[in-house]
């Protein structure tokens, strides 16, 4: 089995008023040169070993304020102290109007393969509301960028349920993406964070909250919408052409190792969680004096994430492999709560997999206490950045 890298670039032109990201606003590029030095600097004293990795992923923040010499700064480290394969999936997460025909054209030469565009949506009340700095047209003009940079797997990221967002909205978002024909989509709901600028504003009813059943609403016409269109849902929250799947996302879903590095990276190796210090002048501080900027590490209970995770995916557990793999025969454990959730018609049984049936996908969390006896913080996106 090979791991996936994760690499946290934390800087952003701007916040945009939902974000509780570890982010810092881009100062200069002195700042961010310090960052990526300290970057190359954690990734060698972290790994003991050889270790396969075939997927790659900077995230952030916004990594596309990368200039191409410091994403190949950074790939380069990996690239020394792992056994990175020829064929790996390589993303970053770009904003729009970040990019530059140049840049893009950089990036493909080191290998970056696959962009994660945050559109979010192509309402530019909407787009003003998020504070996101750039307007629809700016992911329309740099979309096309990426596609004459020779991108040929492009997933966007779309944000439903906002305050004042109607489901006419939302298909209109739909029906554009749809049209741009981007190879995936990751479809998020709004989360509201205390202490972000959008909390103080629906908090002080200065915008209305979100409403849930009509964000419940969105997720369902989005389901039909993208299913019309020839993308398979094969997560909660993502969809994909066939051959598409995120296979750097898809190790988080399947427990598989991923080593994060930079500002609040998390990492898991198989058997322990573990996640680097939160506040970007500390963790370059941390990794000048000590070589690493770990602040937290816990054991998991590897079957009830395994279950956790799992039921993410569309494909969901294999009961037999499971067995296998963690010596529990889960239909057996949790019998009473399975009769009760397939009643509900929340899981379904299908060729020997337990899985979420499309309402389950809508009241997973229910369904996931019943399995989750403790759960540790994972560093799987469930918002759009
Ligand atoms: S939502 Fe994304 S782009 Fe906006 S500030 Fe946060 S990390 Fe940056």
């Amino acid at each position: 089995m090979s791991a996936g890298v994760y690499l946290h670039i934390p800087f952003c032109k701007s916040r945009c008023s939902y974000c509780d990201f570890a982010t810092d606003v881009y100062r200069n590029k002195e700042s961010v040169e310090r960052y990526v030095a300290a970057i190359c600097d954690e990734i060698p004293g972290s790994v003991s070993e050889e270790t396969n990795v075939d997927t790659i992923y900077f995230g952030g923040g916004t990594p596309s304020l990368l200039t191409p010499n410091q994403a190949e700064a950074i790939l380069k480290t990996v690239g020394t102290c792992f056994n990175v394969h020829p064929d790996s999936e390589i993303t970053m997460e770009m904003n729009p109007a970040t990019v530059t025909p140049e840049t893009l054209r950089g990036y493909r030469s080191l290998g970056v393969n696959r962009a994660s565009f945050g559109v979010q949506t192509f309402n530019d009340r909407h787009l003003k509301l998020l504070a996101r700095g750039h307007d629809a047209n700016d992911a329309r003009q740099t979309y096309k960028l990426l596609r004459a940079a020779g991108f040929e797997n492009i997933s966007f990221d779309l944000i439903a349920g906002l305050p004042g967002q109607t489901i006419g909205d939302w298909k209109r978002n739909l029906d554009e993406a749809v049209s741009m024909e981007p190879e995936h989509l990751s479809l998020y709901l709004l989360e509201i964070h205390e202490g972000t600028p959008l909390a103080e504003q629906v908090n002080s009813g200065r915008r209305p909250m979100p409403d849930e059943d009509l964000a419940a609403e969105m997720y369902e016409v989005m389901i039909e919408r993208l299913d019309q269109a020839g993308y398979g849902q094969y997560e909660i929250s993502n969809f994909a052409k066939p051959g598409f799947e995120s296979r750097h996302n898809t190790k988080y879903w399947r427990l598989d190792p991923v080593y994060g590095f930079g500002v609040s990276a998390h990492s898991f190796d198989g058997f322990q969680r573990y996640s680097n210090e939160r506040d970007t002048a500390e963790y370059v501080g941390r990794i000048a004096e000590f070589g690493n900027a770990e602040v937290n590490r816990e054991t998991i209970d590897l079957a009830s994430e395994f279950v956790f995770l799992g039921l993410r995916l569309n494909a969901g557990i294999d009961l037999a492999s499971f067995q296998d793999r963690f010596g529990i025969d889960l239909e057996r454990e949790h019998r009473s709560d399975l009769d009760r959730f397939h009643e509900a018609d929340l899981v379904e049984f299908h060729d020997g997999n337990l899985r979420l049936t499309q309402k389950g996908m809508l009241f997973s969390n229910e369904v996931f206490q019943a399995f989750v006896t403790e759960r540790s913080a994972i560093s799987v996106a469930t918002q759009a950045s």
